[in-house]
């Protein structure tokens, strides 16, 4: 291993992490660029550890002077218990953009083969359901908050087209679930919508996520850049790394003003760990995408054509061998830096400017409005009586109340006033007051009010406020 000025915080992390960094190392050790790994912990073994975050605060620290990782996975517990590691890094270090490029590979023979693939997924990193922010309403009912920010949108919207100008490419599609998910989807669909003329050189479309994954499945070559919330991007990314090989070729960056963390997209792959046959190609395309970063481009294009020639070469690990004899990790990341140097026939290397950042905002975000109204409140309910029956109740309840029940929801669907027998009702029920008239303002009290007058008979699990902004709605409209 060459030393020299530059550290970089290196986690070698869970399952095939170890293997795939320590190739990863070697490559970067004999491209002949001069850095310093710290090598760090975090993920099962923090957690075996009893750091609940899964990152150990030396960790945080290397980090926060190093301020560029590359990491290997980190296992997720699943279901109860602790927050995955992963999710911890990127909102700690508020890494708000996920790149993760992919692209036809040499010698990678899929059923898309010769049509040239080339996409690259920005996703938001920090905000949407992955915030981890969940109650239980009732002992059966599950909530998760899904928080869409205008000032994340914006962020992970400039970045994509910043990205697509550095890089060179044609077109932008944003792809969201805004026909369902009105304002929160719809937001980062707005903010796309509101950012793009900004760049005139850049063809910019809007395109519905269900479409999106099957676009992507019928006619993928016609994507470049395509910037979605961190839900969607999740999937899309693993979707798209499916069409050009699978997870082991999938490189990504983590992008944040102060922070960059380089992965591959594939987790710990517990079920090939330790066997020393993982796919090192994901892991080292992303040290190429982290040396470019650090303006190291000279090292990255060579470590990138030496991956190009491999593949050309025939070498192959057991994801992609066939009847083939398959390399080893080991045996794959020696035949990469036995070709450093050499250029590839088939394909040039990811090459692009300096991408500009959005800047980070030193404020907290806010968007100004001239009038905000609260016209009423949804009031959740946990019962187990039928809608008529709850509504005649609440109707009596809260007789003379300022605030004035106008429907009840069942998962969404109008159960009351409305007679509906084929919907399967839950012990949830979403309970619209509102006031007399839209334009009235309603104080804390006379919702104060209503709840102590409601909680008599029922048991209130949680009160949304209804707010009109600049006379638009800011909640979504029940059916009548
Ligand atoms: P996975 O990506 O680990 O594995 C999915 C499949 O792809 C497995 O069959 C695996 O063998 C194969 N695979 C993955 N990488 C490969 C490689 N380099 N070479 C050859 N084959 C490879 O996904 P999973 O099984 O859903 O997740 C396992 C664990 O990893 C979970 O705890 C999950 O939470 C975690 N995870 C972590 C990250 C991350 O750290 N960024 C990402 C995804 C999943």
């Amino acid at each position: 291993m060459l030393f020299g000025t530059r550290k970089i915080t290196v986690i070698p992390g869970d399952g095939i992490g170890p293997e795939v960094i320590d190739a990863a190392l070697k490559v970067i050790a004999a491209s002949g660029v001069k850095l310093e790994p710290e090598i760090v912990e975090a993920g099962a073994v923090a957690f075996a550890n009893g750091v609940e975050s899964g990152v150990p605060d030396d960790t945080i620290r290397s980090i926060e002077k190093n301020k560029v990782v590359l990491k290997g996975p980190l296992e997720t517990p699943i279901g109860h218990g602790n927050k995955s590691a992963n999710v911890t890094l990127r909102t700690l270090f508020e890494t708000f953009g996920n790149l993760r490029p992919v692209r036809e590979l040499p010698g990678v023979t899929t059923p898309f083969t010769g049509r040239k693939l080339d996409i690259v997924i920005v996703r938001e990193n920090v905000e949407d359901l992955y915030t981890g922010i969940e109650y239980m309403q009732t002992p059966g009912v599950a909530q998760a908050l899904k928080l869409i920010s205008r000032a994340g949108c914006e962020r992970i919207v400039e970045l994509a087209f910043e990205f697509a100008v550095a890089a060179g490419r044609k077109r932008v599609h944003c792809a969201t679930k805004a026909n369902i998910m009105k304002l929160t989807e719809g937001l980062m669909q707005h903010t796309f919508e509101d950012i793009a003329p900004q760049y005139p050189t850049i063809e910019a479309k809007h395109i519905l996520i269900d479409n999106c994954a099957h676009q992507l499945a019928m006619r993928p070559e016609q994507f470049d850049v395509i910037v979605t919330t961190n839900m969607n991007g999740d999937i899309l990314s693993d979707l798209t790394s499916g069409l050009t090989g699978g997870l082991g070729f999938a490189p990504s960056a983590n992008i944040g003003n102060d922070v960059a963390i380089f992965e591959a997209v594939h987790g710990s792959a517990p079920d090939i760990a330790g066997k020393n046959i993982a796919n090192p190609t994901a892991i080292v395309l992303s040290a190429a995408m982290m040396l470019r970063h650090i303006g190291e481009g000279k090292a990255a294009n060579d470590i990138e054509q030496a991956v190009l020639v491999t593949l050309e070469s025939g070498v192959r690990s057991a994801d992609m061998a066939g009847d083939a004899k398959p390399s080893t990790t080991t045996e794959f990341a020696d035949a990469i830096i036995s070709n450093l140097g050499k250029k590839s026939d088939s394909a040039t290397s990811q090459d692009f400017a300096a991408v500009k950042l959005p800047p980070r905002r030193e404020d907290v975000a806010k968007v100004e409005v001239k009038e905000r109204l609260v016209t009423g409140v949804d009031v959740y309910i946990e019962t187990t009586l039928q809608p008529q029956e709850l509504g005649d109740q609440l109707m009596v309840d809260t007789a003379g109340a300022s605030l004035t029940l106008q429907t009840i929801t069942n998962r969404g669907n109008t159960v009351f006033p409305r007679d509906v027998t084929t919907v399967s009702l839950i012990d949830l029920y979403r309970c619209r007051f509102l006031a007399r008239s839209r334009r009235s303002d309603v104080g804390d009290p006379e919702i104060l009010a209503l709840l102590t007058r409601i909680g008599e008979n029922h048991r209130w699990m949680h009160v949304e406020k209804l707010y009109l902004f600049d006379g638009e709605d800011g909640f979504s409209r029940t059916a009548k």
